[in-house]
């Protein structure tokens, strides 16, 4: 009932608005926009949808639609959208809000005939919002407070996230504290014998499972695989995401990796790392009261300079659980991923030889996380002290960004709350 009342209003508004214009036309400018929006007619997107890609039109803002149609509509989307929409079950109304996007919105002139448009709009807003109730639900479910920490990990693709920082969200999530690996792209050309929207759905499957087994949370954006830009419209998205989940730590690569995926993900993740508390960008998403601290996970680049391990985590305890979890990874792990092929696949234990296939990736998991023990070796001893730091055997480490909070080393203990575990006097020093 709320939803129609203020759609009610909001369409009353805009008929006084046009009265008061007491237009029937665009005006001269408008047409000259309408002019240019109408050039070409061919389509935005130069290549079929894929099943999975129908996300990411909507999320993106485009369409199949000729180019003058869907430009101008998504032109007045915008204009409409965000300034309406505040965030969850909240409708702007200009008689029980205000606020200065408020006003821009009420100032700003619609051209009479445009009115069916405008109806148009809030008919979309109210099936929009009475479609996904659920995820709204799952906006404000993610920023309850409970005293836990809150981390978000971006990695670009569907294991990423997963590989880099999965033995400490173990940790994390062992101690109540929520989680969740946000892969930036959907992986559609992660694979060398298939791709597109099966491939896409596929690796989101493989992801969730991934969580379920550490115990977090996780999302994989529909955007392609080895096509991310860092657009506007990403740092948007990359912004609301880190607002919704109320990160106190957000951690994505380095922004020099050898992938350009990785390398955007890292530059959107830096972008966003000031703007997530700036109120009046992406208005429709509440900021963030504190910034959160931003890190890098490590990798072995040297330009334009090596990952510096700020922080080391002993993953020790977990490492069985995350090899575990990470046998969901099929795709990537036992057929190969983008660079694979048949060969390759058929040296890996088969699907029905379980225990052999464990026993297979633990080996190979074995090494990576215990070449990054010894290559963080002095991270570790100061985190855990010299006499523990030495004896770990498998690790995680993170670099501090410069551009978020930069935490003192006993907020770091109390964001890491792993290092004093035998020694829980330390804990607050
Ligand atoms: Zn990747």
């Amino acid at each position: 009932m709320l939803f129609s009342a203020n759609v009610a209003g909001l369409s009353r508004r805009t008929k006084h608005l046009h009265a008061a214009s007491g237009r029937v036309g665009p005006s001269g400018p408008e047409r000259a926009i309408r002019r240019e929006l109408t050039g070409g007619g061919a389509n935005i997107l130069a290549r079929p949808v894929l099943p999975c890609g129908q996300a990411d039109a909507a999320l993106s803002g485009k369409s199949c639609e000729p180019r003058s149609k869907q430009a101008w509509r998504y032109k007045r989307w915008e204009t409409v959208r965000r300034p309406i929409v505040t965030g969850p079950f909240e409708i702007y109304d200009d008689d029980q809000k205000t606020s200065p996007r408020n006003v821009n919105w009420v100032s700003a002139k619609q051209p009479a005939s445009e009115e069916h448009t405008m109806k148009l709009s809030c008919l979309l807003l109210t099936v929009i919002v009475l479609i996904v109730p659920s995820s709204l639900v799952a906006q404000s479910k993610d920023t309850t407070e409970d005293g836990k920490l809150r981390i978000i990990c971006f990695g670009a693709h569907p294991d990423d996230a997963e590989y880099k920082s999965g033995g400490t969200a173990a940790l994390w999530a062992k101690q109540g504290h929520h989680v969740k690996l946000v892969s930036v792209t959907n992986g559609d050309i992660g694979h060398w014998a298939m791709a597109g929207g099966a491939l896409a759905k596929r690796r989101t499957a493989e992801s969730a499972e991934v969580a379920k087994r550490l115990g977090v949370t996780s999302q994989v954006l529909d955007i392609h695989d080895g096509e991310l830009m860092p657009t506007l419209e990403n740092r948007r998205i990359i912004t609301r995401l880190i607002r919704q989940w109320n990160a106190d730590i957000v951690i994505a690569h380095r922004p020099w990796d050898y992938h350009p995926d990785h390398r955007y993900v890292g530059v959107l993740v830096q972008d966003a790392a000031f703007m997530v508390t700036v109120p009046f960008f992406c208005p429709d998403t509440p900021p963030l009261k504190k910034n959160p601290v931003f890190l890098y996970s490590s990798d072995r680049f040297q330009k334009p300079y090596p990952f510096e391990a700020d922080i080391a985590v002993s993953i020790d305890g977990v490492f069985d659980e995350k090899v575990d979890a990470l046998l969901a990874l099929e795709s990537q792990t036992f057929e190969g991923g983008a660079l694979g092929n048949a060969e390759r696949m058929a040296k890996a234990p088969p699907a029905s030889q379980p225990d052999l296939r464990r026993e297979w990736l633990r080996e190979r998991w074995d090494r990576r996380s215990g070449n990054e023990a010894r290559r963080f070796r002095q991270a570790l001893n100061r985190w855990y002290g010299a006499e523990r730091g030495e004896k770990v055997q498998y690790a995680e480490a993170f670099e501090i960004c410069e551009y978020g909070r930069q935490p003192t080393d006993a907020e770091v203990r109390k964001l890491f709350p792993f290092f004093d575990l035998t020694r829980p006097s330390a804990a607050t020093k």
